[in-house]
């Protein structure tokens, strides 16, 4: 199976199942962005949890916040995205086909249409541009946000003073951004419209690389806790000329996709950069207040900054599968039972002899701990195989003898193994299992 078959399939999956679907299908899309069907969302929100849960919630040294994405457009020349946040632009002026001209070579003919005639190379900024009211002048404009880290730089005084946190400390947030990037691609991965999550550890500023290197270690290991195959995940150390306009130093989580290692995480160091830059811009003190030193310190700052979308189409990458069973073509997502949208899927084997009513009566029992589904439609073999393709790891089927004895089989998904437990043991059973 070649790579780029991998993403096809992958994507017809996801269609398929409802994990994923092309926004405004209907009048045929648009290019490049996304929406979450049934499955996908759960998905989504698991990812999104566990990320809130290991960053924010079960740490003492961190705290969350959520602001808006519309800001006063000061940010963002403060923070030098309106001067510095571009990406060179070409165009080709036979087929008019445009590129990111550091993407392709410029020496060799257009990749659409074989001629070589280049438009100059030329600075395109990626932040997306309404208007704030009812107004269409100058004075209106506002940025969706490019990234939610700003939002979070421009609060640092408040959170500061209303957590009262001393140094180190973080501050993160789950949100959407924005960019309008010339080139889009391999499904998930680069889109326009995106959700982030970023954390923002604030630290002594002669802390700065011990800070960077736990960061990085942390993240890594969180994308294998979610059962992200080890071999295919990294750390890569940023040259010095692929740095963003703020970075003095950067890591990249990178993962083996289909189209090459790409970066799924950046850990960066931001030095006290953005506070700075606030500071001057704002007119105001952004600084924390050293009791022991009686010293007023502008902290670094080692970011975080992670992608909802990337890390869901990693799982789904990592997960998909293609085995022969018995002559016959399975395909199964092996997703981890912490991410998987469903955990525990319960088929009547019939649709008679009280067999759905009992369905639906586990179903009521598991519903508070697991996310239970009811399936009744078709052959037995038939739902197995659409549970396989929604990564469900467990199957419950009720049958006849379960009418007598109240046992029921449980089928575990990537071996297929299967074995009869006894109705009122299966929460017990299903919290064994999956701790
Ligand atoms: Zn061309």
């Amino acid at each position: 199976m070649t790579d780029s078959k991998i993403m096809d399939k992958l994507v017809s999956l996801c269609k398929r199942r409802g994990f994923i679907f092309q926004s405004s299908d209907i009048y045929g899309g648009l290019e490049a962005t996304y929406d979450y069907g049934p499955l996908g969302v759960e998905l989504k929100n698991n990812v999104k949890q566990l990320w809130w849960r290991d960053v924010v919630t079960s740490r003492t040294d961190v705290v969350g916040m959520d602001a808006a994405i519309f800001m006063n457009s000061k940010v963002w020349e403060a923070s030098g995205h309106v001067s510095e946040f571009h990406d060179p632009m070409v165009d080709c002026k036979n087929c008019k086909a445009r590129f990111r001209a550091d993407h392709i070579d410029l020496e060799k003919n257009c990749p659409t249409c074989g001629v070589k005639e280049w438009t100059d190379a030329r600075q395109f900024n990626l932040m997306l541009k309404t208007h704030y009211g009812p107004s269409e002048d100058s004075s209106s404009v506002v940025y969706l946000r490019p990234e939610t880290a700003q939002g979070i730089f421009v609060n640092f005084a408040n959170a500061v003073t209303t957590s009262r946190a001393k140094l180190p400390f973080g501050i993160a947030q789950i949100g959407k951004a924005f960019r309008n990037e010339i080139t889009t691609g391999n499904f998930l991965f680069r889109s326009r419209e995106f959700e982030q999550m970023e954390m923002e550890f604030f630290v002594k500023p002669d802390e700065t690389s011990e800070w960077l290197e736990y960061w990085s270690n942390a993240r890594l290991d969180w994308y294998k806790s979610l059962g992200v195959t080890e071999k295919k995940l990294k750390l890569r150390l940023h040259e010095d000329n692929e740095l963003a306009h703020y970075a003095a130093a950067c890591f990249d989580v990178e993962y083996e996709f289909p189209f090459g290692w790409s970066e799924l995480e950046g850990i960066a160091d931001r030095g006290s950069y953005d506070l700075d830059q606030h500071a001057q811009h704002s007119g105001k003190k952004l600084t924390w207040f050293d009791s022991k030193t009686n010293e007023h310190i502008t902290p670094a700052v080692v970011e975080a900054s992670a992608g909802v979308d990337r890390t869901v189409l990693t799982i789904l990458v990592d997960a998909y599968h293609e085995e022969e069973v018995k002559g016959e073509q399975r395909v199964v997502l092996k997703l981890n039972p912490k991410v998987a949208p469903i955990t525990v899927a319960v088929f009547p084997l019939v649709n008679r002899d009280g067999m759905p009513e009992i369905a639906e009566k586990i179903i009521d029992d598991l519903k508070g701990d697991f996310a239970a589904f009811f399936d009744a439609g078709g052959s037995i073999g038939r739902r197995y195989r659409r549970q396989d393709e929604a990564g469900t790891p467990y199957g419950v089927t009720v049958d006849s003898d379960t009418l007598t004895d109240q046992t029921v089989t449980v089928r575990e998904r990537d071996s297929m193994a299967q074995e009869r437990v006894a109705m009122d043991q299966l929460s017990s059973y299903f919290r064994d299992k999956l701790r």
